[in-house]
């Protein structure tokens, strides 16, 4: 497990490396969730996503390698390209065939090789493996690390240290790498803390592990919700587990309240969001998540959409 010492070690090596970004309340959820809702604006970040604090992490904690890898449904990828430009080594992204064009060439265009193999993230995932075995390449997976995981704790950190009354922290839920590092961090400070994951219906590979007891495989299904795609490895060694112990509910949402957040808080907050980071305030619309019990924060955890998918959500053509 990780714990608070190791995410303020993180939150000290990446903060040359990241943007700490802004906590804002919303005025229109708040009148909506009986109590106050805030905005942790992580879309913000450098690359667009959380993904950055984690990356950076770990790829900062390496000796020398002869470049380092990942399987990616995309933000990942791109906060590991960006973070070894800027420690100066190669970096070779694995990736399935069902990763939207826009996140390649993002990926590309950091310096990075994307490589686009398998027809899902745990095939792409045996050719970092194997870029490791036989290249001298190192591993930093998407969720399933300890350095990784920390890194994305130190969101946890500074959500508290700008509101230490917050109740509830709603956490887009995937891999769990984010959930399991931001609990650990909110938990060990405030023990009472409420911890909520949120995912789709379409596909959500750590409710279905949960409800067996295991680690299991889910088919990977197109969704709004694209960065939430994608297994928790049937090998699981760290999230699996924390997301278990320190979770204390989890939603899952359909496509059309996926929409009706992104539509919502480009709306009436002027934030661009993908799929994934508008599942907090879409389970506040579907009325499905509350404020009553005291302040809650919704994590925006990325805002890499593709321009014309947004602009059709907008329409309401999705
Ligand atoms: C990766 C990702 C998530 C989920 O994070 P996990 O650590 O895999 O649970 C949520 N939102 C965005 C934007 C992401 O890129």
């Amino acid at each position: 497990m990780v714990g608070l010492d190791e995410i303020r070690m993180a939150a000290a090596r990446i903060a040359p490396m990241i943007r700490r970004t802004p906590l804002r309340v919303s005025r229109g959820l708040t009148d909506m969730a009986g109590g106050p809702v805030w905005l942790k604006c992580e879309h913000h970040q450098e690359t667009g996503a959380f993904k950055l604090r984690g990356a950076s992490n770990a790829a900062a904690g390496l000796g020398r390698v002869a470049g380092v890898t990942t399987a990616s449904t995309g933000n990942h990828g791109r906060a590991l390209a960006h973070a070894a430009r800027a420690l100066g080594i190669p970096a070779v992204i694995c990736m399935s065939r069902l990763v939207p064009a826009n996140k390649i060439a993002a990926i590309e265009a950091l310096g990075a090789e994307a490589r686009i193999t398998g027809a899902s993230q745990d095939e792409a995932f045996d050719e970092a493996r194997r870029l490791v075995r036989e290249e001298g390449f190192a591993l930093v997976p998407p969720f399933d690390d300890a350095a990784v995981i920390a890194g994305q704790g130190t969101l946890g950190l500074e959500i508290l240290e700008d509101l230490p009354e917050a109740a509830a922290i709603a956490i887009p839920l995937s891999g769990g790498g984010l959930l399991a590092g931001v609990a650990a961090a909110a938990r060990a400070l405030r023990p009472d803390i409420r911890i909520i994951g949120i995912s789709m219906e379409r596909g959500a590979a750590m409710a279905a592990s949960l409800a067996a007891g295991h680690p299991v495989d889910v088919e990977e299904l197109e969704t709004l919700a694209d960065s939430l795609g994608g297994g928790i490895g049937l090998e699981n060694r760290l999230t699996f587990a924390m997301c278990r112990d320190l979770m204390d509910d989890l939603i899952l949402l359909e496509e059309a309240e996926i929409a009706a957040g992104i539509r919502w808080l480009a709306r009436e907050e002027g934030e661009t969001v993908e799929g994934a980071a508008a599942v907090g305030a879409a389970a506040v619309l579907a009325g499905r998540l509350d404020a009553r019990a005291g302040p809650l924060v919704l994590l925006l955890s990325g805002g890499n959409i593709d321009p014309a998918l947004h602009a059709a959500i907008l329409k309401g053509e999705r």
